[in-house]
């Protein structure tokens, strides 16, 4: 199996997010796809590997999220399988829903950011069941239920057969551009950290030692990484805990939040450039949000 990452320059940034080109023996197979505002670049990069559009009959999808499997739909247009957790199906059946509540967030920048959207037929959707195995390109894709980012999110375990092994892992193992400060991607409506920790153990336990990650790339030290995002993670949620409890505002904590962050950064040596990556991956009003939201839920529901 050969693994071709997909710089899809988002926002004219290098590093912020990834596609996955996976050729096997039989074929070659795309996981994620990157948002529709970037389509055409990554069919650009797919020609110039030597493949055409026809060529992926097989779309592997880690979550919906806009950045994740916004051009899915093109994909599916094109002929291809798309393989999605079954509430992930449900929605890119019928994706007027999602676009609209991302509209609330993003306004009248959706368009430059995500594209547009378009339904995919149900018969060209799949929604496996986890620890599902689908044969494909002469290579094996192992669907795992991996909640904590998103509720609906699969990681994949792709393995040749009698071979290695590696897990493509959409947000679950969280971001890291440029080396080892790994961040835990957390928008709302789904952050539920108990959740996330479990995945995570989850990740640890498959043999597979390596990892891509969405944003951005190949991991090789799995542990280090993992036992990384694990303990931001906590550090991320127990820093929110106390405005949560007094019920604060998103535009309040905001400041707060990116000076904690930035301390961090600074202190684990990530210069501005790198800093502005993260910010594009994972923006920091997001990861307010979603972690208000989860406490909330948690402390009052
Ligand atoms: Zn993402």
């Amino acid at each position: 199996m050969t693994i071709h990452t997909l710089d899809l320059k988002f926002l004219g940034l290098a590093r912020a997010i990834a596609v996955f080109v996976v050729e096997g023996p039989k074929g070659v197979a795309l996981v994620e796809t990157g948002p529709h505002s970037t389509h055409e670049r990554v069919s650009e990069l797919v020609s110039e590997l030597g493949w055409s559009p026809s060529d992926f009959r097989h779309i592997f999808l880690s979550h919906i999220h806009f950045d994740h499997a916004g051009a899915a739909w093109v994909w599916g247009r094109q002929g291809a399988r798309v393989y999605v957790h079954p509430v992930g199906r449900a929605h890119l059946m019928a994706p007027e829903k999602l676009y609209q509540s991302a509209r609330r967030i993003y306004g009248d920048q959706m368009e430059h950011l995500w594209g547009t959207v378009e339904p995919i037929p149900e018969s060209q959707l799949y929604a496996p069941e986890h620890g599902e195995i689908i044969e494909a390109v002469g290579l094996r894709f192992r669907a795992w239920y991996t909640p904590g980012h998103a509720t609906h999110h699969l990681a994949w375990e792709v393995s040749e057969p009698g071979g290695n092994a590696v897990v493509f892992t959409g947000d679950v193992a969280g971001v890291c551009i440029n080396g080892h400060y790994v961040v835990p991607p957390c928008p709302p409506p789904d952050i539920n950290i108990e959740d996330w920790l479990s995945s995570i153990q989850l990740l640890h336990a498959l043999p597979a030692s390596t990892l891509y990650l969405t944003h951005f790339g190949l991991v090789e030290d799995k542990v280090r990484h993992l036992h990384d995002l694990e303990k931001r993670l906590l550090a991320w949620a127990n820093w929110m805990k106390p405005y949560a409890q007094r019920k604060a505002q998103v535009e309040e904590v905001m400041p707060e939040f990116l000076a904690f962050v930035r301390e961090d950064m600074t202190a684990a040596g990530i210069d501005a450039a790198t800093a502005a990556c993260y910010e594009a991956a994972n923006p920091a009003f997001m990861s307010v949000a979603g972690l208000l939201r989860y406490w909330n839920k948690k402390l009052f529901a």
